[in-house]
This record gives structure tokens, C-alpha cells and sequence, in this order.
């Protein structure tokens, strides 16, 4: 795909040694009337001759940073980027918007890779995607040493550090650029706001004396929700009706390959488009995952976390994670896949006492140093703290990116959006923390939670019956709350510590020293009333102004413009949000441009799209009237 035939004159716009302004070709080429946040100052800085780094939240509008500069450079820009499938979206999309790009890397059929190399030499070329391994073969470097060369953009820099997930060796020998390219700016980016991280990065590349371009974080379209994990096949079910009808696809994060695949297996028989991608697959299946993620309609993709970069698609409308994440700073990345386009985007977080005891575990067991454990466990307990909130999520999240909230309600989480009714729940605790103790074996062993809830609300059961825990006093004391209302009280006080499960050992119940206070009254507790299902049906609430409304599903002109663009991208066998996204068909329904000027005028418009599909969605708009 990469290889389709250059745009008609090959080059962007006119010589490669072209210098415009940035404005100017944020419209021209983009169709963007304005830049966003900081982008004009990364530009502007870049564009005359600066390196630095640029950390901005998935969907911030990285590319941007660097694709502007590129083109109002003279020579070529550099682009290092960690995977095929991302470049080769890339790549299509800039080609429809007339910037004459190429990807360069190890999997290409030799003659194609030659081709590429002829264009670079000869000039051809605005942008060049390259993996960081074919960069680093000492002949492609001393190759660009002889060209001119516009700029360098690493792009997903977290890779260069070791404290990421991502981490791959190759990054590391992009230090080297510093020292053959002094002239050369280079700009870093990365979604990343782990204060470690990012020093290791300014530290890896060479950037410690250029400045860090640090964007805000909010992402306010995405409405955050979270539930206790009850039944997690209806509750997804629940999500995919209210999204029924919506363009664009969702992710599942799982905790582990098996939930990947078994997930994907299940919404399958439901009838959806799901597939599975974890580590285990190989790179070939890796590759046509992505693909078949970047240009399916409403496709599903159930993941671990290994899925991430390369997720170009503006329309993720909806991430659910299935497992707790380890961290605010991952869970974060991934939610931040969804409404890249700005359009309204759901993250719904289920979780379950075992993922919070388990995690736990992991840390303890874990062969890492004191140090690293602390900060793992801090960052565990505040994925558990915003996940058991009784205040807005949004703000809490925020405050793990050092970045003061400026809302009280952020309206557009479940908390701001149906605030969780809190209770006295100290005499439920203590009846729940007695109920372990007391029916606790001979040998020291504990019972799960079944067999305590069952002791709790008086159900004579066969287990019951053999260790005659219907004569104990606690026997039947809970038959006025629910099993779920005691699952949700045994959650609680996992998340607050005062209970531990162990999940290896049949989900054991083990009272900590937190339950001491507790069973003797001196602390009271106060603990919140979960809802049987997640407050995702308050769609209805007021929108924080300037809430962007949702694609007008169902419009005809909508629609019409919707078919029109999927015949073009499986005719040009590229992702259709490439030829033009949702938000922009959105706003020529609702526009009804008669002319292409009017068009034109639309944001996400530019020139070489008007050339190309102007009088195409001119013909789309009479015909639907
Ligand atoms: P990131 O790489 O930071 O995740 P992208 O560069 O993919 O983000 O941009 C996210 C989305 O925002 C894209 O759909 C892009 O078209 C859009 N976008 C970025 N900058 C602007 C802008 N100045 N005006 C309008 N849309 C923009
Ligand atoms: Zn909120």
C-alpha cells in the first residue's frame, strides 16, 4: 500500500526547497483553519531550525509538530517511526493530501525500496518514514549525510527508554543523529508524561538542552466510566447497544493473551467484527491485524497492551478495559486511543477485587528493587483510588500528570454525572471481617468470599453444613444486603487494604492490620453504593459547553457521504478516515456546500483533497437532496 503511485506531480508544494509559512500550509495542504494548543509554538520553533520534545496526549495533534515543518524546510524530513503499519498509514494519508512521503523499511520487496531511494536522491521527497534499524545501517546514513535534510521527527520516543513498556534497543542508536547531523533540528514526541521517562528521553537523544513543549492533558470528549466487573459480557453488551448505529471502531484491553482471544472468539458468535492481537502473534499476523483494524467499519479489537502504537484511526469511539490497568499513566494511553477526531468517545473501566489483590501481588513478587516497588505500589493505588472514586475521575486522573484541574465536575464522567450515593457502611464491614475470622479453619486457611456471603445471609449450604457454620453468630446476620451488595462491600475493602485476596490460593480471604480499627469501632467507614450497571445510560445529561456533538449517524447526507467514501478507499485500497474523517464528512452534511469554494472553506479540506474529491461529494450532496 505504500507503494501506490505518487501524487500526480510528485512534490509538495512546488520544489522541495520551498519555504512557506506554517499557517499557510496548515490550510493549504491540511485544510486546518487554526493550530491547536501548542502546535504553532512547536512549529514555529522547528520550522526555524530548532530540536526539542514535544509531549502531548494521544490525540493532541503530534504529526502536525512535525509534518508542517517538514514542508516549509528545504530538503527532506526524516520521520523515525517504531512500526510498519503506522507508517504506512501515515504515508496514505499524507499522499491524499498531496505531500509527496514514502516509508522505507525492512519488509519491502527490493525494487520498491530502490524506487524510494531514486525519489529521496532525486529530491522527490517531502517526507521519509524509516524504521530505526534501516536508518542506522551505516549506508543509509552516510547516504543522507550527502542530501539535504529538512529535519529529524522520532516519533514515539518512549521507545528510546527503558522505564516504558515499549522499549526497543534500536532507539538507543539515535543518539548518533546529534553528532553527524548538528545542523539538523530534531524533534522528539511521545504521549508519555512519566516525569522519568521523559528525562531519559531528553537524556538518550540529546535533547537535554532543548526545550520540552509539555500540552495539556485533558482530553474532555471522552465521557470516563467505571464498574465493579459483575458480569462482564453483559456489561460490554450494555456498551455496544448505545453504541449501536455509530460509526468507527472500539478496543477491549484484556490482562492477558487468553482473554484476548476467548473475548474475540464470544463477540464473534454475537455477531461482531472482532479480532484479537497480543505479543504471542507473530509479526505477519501482528501486521494484518492492524490492517484489518485501520480499515474495518465498525471492528473491535481485543487486545492486551501490546496494542497501541500504530493506532492511527481518529474513530476509536469507545476502550473498554475488561482487567485493571497497572497504572494511571497506561490506563491514560489506552483510553486515549478513542475520539482522536475530537468527536464524543467512551472509556469504561470494569474491575474486580481479585485484579486489585493480584496486582498487588505481582509487585510484592516481583524480583524488582525497594525502590521500584514503591513506586509501583504508588502507582497501583492510584489506579485503584480512581477506580473506587466517590469524586470526579477526570480530575483525579488529572492530578497524576501534575496538571490542575480547572472544574470542579467535569461533567462527562459517571461520578459528575450520577454521583454515587455514599452510606455508613461500618457495621457492614465489621459483620463481612467477622464472618472471615470466625469461620476460619483449624490450619489458619480462610474461606473465598462464596462461602462467606453464604454464611453472611444464612444460606445452609453442603460446605455450611460440614463445618457447621450455621451454629456461629455470624450465621445469617446479612440477609438484608444483597450477594452483590456484599460483593461490593468485600471490594471496598480490598481497595482500602483492610482485606487481601489470595487469588492464588482459590481467592482466599485474608484480614489485614487495616481491619483491626474497623472491627473495633474506632474507625468508621464510609463506602459507596455501586449501581447494578455502569452510569453510562445518563447519556442524556447536560454537555460541558463546547462539547462537540456526535456524527450525525442516520442523516442520509451523512450517510450518503459515508458510502461515498468507502467505495474510494477500497478502491484505493487505503483506511477511509484518510480520504476524510467522520468529523469532516459530518460538517459537509450539515453545511450542504453548493460550490467548491464553500467547500473549500470546511476544516479538513485542503487544496489537493478539493482537486481530487470536490466535484465527487458536490455530485454525492445533489443526489441525496
Ligand atoms: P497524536 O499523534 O498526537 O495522537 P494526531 O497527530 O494523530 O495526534 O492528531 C489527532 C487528530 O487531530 C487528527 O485526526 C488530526 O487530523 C487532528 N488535528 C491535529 N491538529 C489539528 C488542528 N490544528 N486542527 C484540526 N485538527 C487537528
Ligand atoms: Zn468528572
Amino acid at each position: 500500500m505504500a507503494q501506490q503511485a505518487m501524487p500526480d506531480d510528485g512534490r509538495f508544494p512546488g520544489a522541495p526547497t520551498a519555504c512557506a509559512d506554517p499557517e499557510e500550509v496548515l490550510f493549504r495542504v491540511f485544510g486546518h483553519p487554526g493550530f491547536r494548543g501548542r502546535q504553532e509554538e512547536v512549529v514555529r520553533h522547528v520550522a526555524g531550525g530548532g530540536s526539542g520534545l514535544v509531549l502531548m496526549p494521544t490525540g493532541g495533534g503530534k504529526s502536525l509538530c512535525y509534518q508542517v515543518p517538514a514542508l516549509c524546510r528545504p530538503g527532506t524530513g526524516v520521520v523515525v517511526s517504531p512500526l510498519i503499519a503506522l507508517m504506512e498509514d501515515q504515508v496514505a494519508a499524507l499522499r491524499q493530501q498531496g505531500v509527496a512521503a514514502a516509508a522505507l523499511h525492512s519488509d519491502l520487496p527490493e525494487g520498491e525500496g530502490r524506487a524510494i531511494l531514486r525519489d529521496l536522491h532525486e529530491g522527490r521527497l517531502k517526507l521519509l518514514y524509516v524504521s530505526p534499524e534501516r536508518l542506522l545501517l551505516d549506508g543509509m546514513l552516510a547516504r543522507l549525510e550527502t542530501l539535504p535534510i529538512g529535519l529529524f521527527a522520532i516519533d514515539e520516543a518512549h521507545c528510546v527508554s527503558q522505564w516504558g513498556h515499549h522499549f526497543r534497543p534500536e532507539y538507543r542508536g539515535l543518539n548518533v543523529l546529534a553528532d553527524r547531523f548538528p545542523h539538523v533540528p530534531r524533534v522528539a514526541l511521545t504521549a508519555t508524561a512519566d516525569p522519568r521517562t521523559v528525562e531519559d528521553i531528553r537524556a538518550q537523544l540529546a535533547l537535554s538542552d532543548a526545550p520540552v513543549f509539555r500540552g495539556g492533558f485533558d482530553r474532555p470528549n471522552i465521557r470516563i466510566e467505571a464498574a465493579p466487573r459483575e458480569q462482564e459480557r453483559a456489561q460490554l453488551r450494555a456498551l455496544l447497544k448505545e453504541q449501536a448505529g455509530q460509526p468507527g471502531a472500539g478496543i477491549v484491553y484484556c490482562g492477558t493473551r487468553a482473554r484476548t482471544e476467548q473475548t474475540a472468539e464470544w463477540l464473534r458468535a454475537d455477531g461482531q467484527d472482532a479480532l484479537a492481537f497480543h505479543a504471542g502473534m507473530d509479526g505477519g499476523a501482528k501486521r494484518d491485524a492492524h490492517r484489518r483494524f485501520a480499515r474495518g467499519d465498525s471492528v473491535i479489537m481485543c487486545a492486551t497492551i501490546a496494542f497501541g502504537m500504530g493506532i492511527d484511526r481518529p474513530d476509536v469511539r469507545w476502550v473498554v478495559h475488561l482487567d485493571l490497568p497497572r497504572s494511571p499513566e497506561s490506563w491514560y494511553q489506552e483510553i486515549g486511543r478513542a475520539g482522536r477526531d475530537g468527536l464524543p468517545a467512551r472509556a469504561l473501566l470494569l474491575y474486580g477485587a481479585g485484579d486489585i489483590a493480584l496486582a498487588r501481588h505481582r509487585i510484592e513478587d516481583s524480583p524488582a528493587g525497594p525502590e521500584q516497588k514503591r513506586i509501583e505500589r504508588q502507582r497501583l493505588e492510584a489506579m485503584v483510588a480512581i477506580a473506587e472514586a466517590a469524586t470526579c475521575r477526570r480530575k483525579l486522573l488529572l492530578r497524576c500528570f501534575a496538571e490542575p484541574a480547572e472544574f470542579e465536575n467535569c461533567c462527562n464522567c459517571d461520578v459528575c454525572l450520577a454521583p454515587p450515593r455514599l452510606f455508613d457502611g461500618t457495621v457492614a464491614a465489621q459483620k463481612l471481617l467477622s464472618a472471615v475470622l470466625r469461620t476460619r479453619l483449624p490450619s489458619g486457611g480462610h474461606f473465598g468470599l462464596g462461602h462467606v456471603v453464604d454464611v453472611l445471609r444464612g444460606r445452609m449450604t453442603e460446605k455450611v453444613a460440614q463445618f457447621a457454620h450455621d451454629r456461629l453468630p455470624t450465621f445469617g446476620v446479612g440477609k438484608d444486603v444483597s450477594d452483590q451488595g456484599w460483593r461490593s462491600v468485600a471490594r471496598q475493602l480490598v481497595a482500602r487494604g483492610a482485606l487481601d485476596v489470595a487469588v492464588e490460593n482459590h481467592g482466599e480471604l485474608v484480614p489485614t492490620e487495616t481491619a483491626r480499627p474497623i472491627l473495633k469501632g474506632e474507625a468508621q467507614l464510609m463506602l459507596r453504593e455501586d449501581l447494578s450497571r455502569p452510569a453510562a445510560a445518563s447519556a442524556g445529561a447536560a454537555p460541558r459547553a463546547g462539547r462537540p456533538a456526535a456524527a450525525p449517524s442516520g442523516d442520509p447526507r451523512f450517510e450518503a457521504l459515508r458510502d461515498w467514501r468507502r467505495r474510494e478507499a477500497q478502491a484505493q485500497a487505503v483506511p477511509a478516515y484518510v480520504i476524510f474523517q467522520d468529523k469532516t464528512l459530518a460538517e459537509i452534511a450539515s453545511a450542504r456546500p453548493r460550490s467548491l469554494d464553500q467547500l473549500a472553506a470546511i476544516p479538513g479540506v485542503g487544496r489537493t483533497k478539493l482537486e481530487r474529491y470536490g466535484a465527487g461529494v458536490l455530485a454525492v450532496l445533489a443526489e441525496a437532496g
